[in-house]
Parts: structure tokens; sequence; C-alpha cells
């Protein structure tokens, strides 16, 4: 099977097991990790992990994750291959290729171009139950230790922002307190 093949079966099946997640992170969809997710977070995981080695952040929650972005996964991605390559050629960049063939810059793993996978990655950073609806910037640093795609910060800054829960929670805190406006100017 050709890597476009694989690229359409990975994509067919992460895509029908990952529903319940994707159409959560769809616009003004509410930021809940339900059960839902959970099933399919660990039917992904299931699947991957007979294919890949998983390796497990000291008992961080992404392990789900960080089993899709690596090595298979990071395979689909011709830009990623491309750079591999050339790292693998000796050619110098900030890139690094780890023995078992995965490409990390400073240390965080490139995660493919995959909106689908990237989402899922935000959402369990955002919305699941290991974390408490964290600020962006708060997000990008927790983030951005483990990870790397292109334009990670706007993405981080455009998922926090849609979340409903986010802005109500906003929205609550601008009200203006009644009470302490109207307190008398003591003489
Ligand atoms: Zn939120």
């Amino acid at each position: 099977m050709g890597l476009a093949g694989y690229y359409r079966r990975f994509i067919k099946y992460f895509s029908s097991i990952a529903k319940p997640i994707t159409q959560l992170t769809q616009k003004n969809a509410p930021c809940i990790w339900t059960e839902a997710c959970e099933d399919s977070f660990i039917e992904l995981k299931k699947r991957l992990t007979s294919a890949l080695v998983l390796i497990i952040h000291s008992g961080k929650s992404n392990a789900a994750a960080d089993a899709l972005s690596r090595k298979d996964a990071q395979k689909e991605d011709q830009g990623i291959q491309k750079s591999v390559e050339m790292v693998k050629s000796g050619h110098q960049s900030e890139y690094k290729v780890s023995a078992d063939d995965i490409l990390y810059v400073n240390n965080r793993l490139v995660v493919q171009n995959v909106s689908d996978l990237k989402q899922l990655i935000l959402k369990e950073a955002h919305c699941s139950k290991y974390s408490i609806h964290q600020g962006g910037r708060k997000m990008y640093n927790d983030l951005k230790n483990h990870y790397w795609w292109k334009h990670m910060k706007s993405d981080v800054t455009e998922y926090v922002s849609r979340c409903l829960n986010c802005q109500q929670v906003k929205a609550e805190r601008k009200k203006p307190d009644g009470l302490l406006q109207s307190l008398p100017i003591p003489e």
C-alpha cells in the first residue's frame, strides 16, 4: 500500500473513531469532555498502541495524543519526512531525529499537519478532566513542552477564544459590581 493509500485509510478510520471529539471541536460546540470523547480516545489508543511504541510521559493524560502523533502518524506527513531525510543526511538544522525516526524540534515532537489531530490535542489540553480550562498562555506554555506545529500558538489562542465556557466566565467577570461601585467615599 502506498503512502497516499495509507494516509487515506488512516484519516478514514481516525475520522470515524474520533467523531465524538471532532464534533465537539467544531465552532460553538460546548467544551465538554464527554464519555463519548473518552471512549473514542481509548479506542484510538487501543488501535494505535499495537502499531506504535507508546511512550507515556510520567502519568500525563496526553498519552493517546502522543501515540497518535508519533512514528507511524508522522510518516503520513511528507513535509516531516522530508525534514527527517535532511537531518539523516547530515543537514544542519534545529530539527533532531530520534533513534526510532521521530522528528523533534528543540525536544518538542513535531505534530503532523492534520487538523483533526491538532484539534484533538488542543481539546484534550483544554477540556479533558485532567485540565481545567487553562488560559491561552498557560495552555501554550504546557503544550510547547511536548509539541510543535506551525502556528501552534495562534491555534491555541483561537481554540481558547472559541470555548463557550471560557467566554461565559469572562463575561461574568466583566459584569460591573454595583455594590463596590456605589460605596461612598469616606470623608
Ligand atoms: Zn474553556
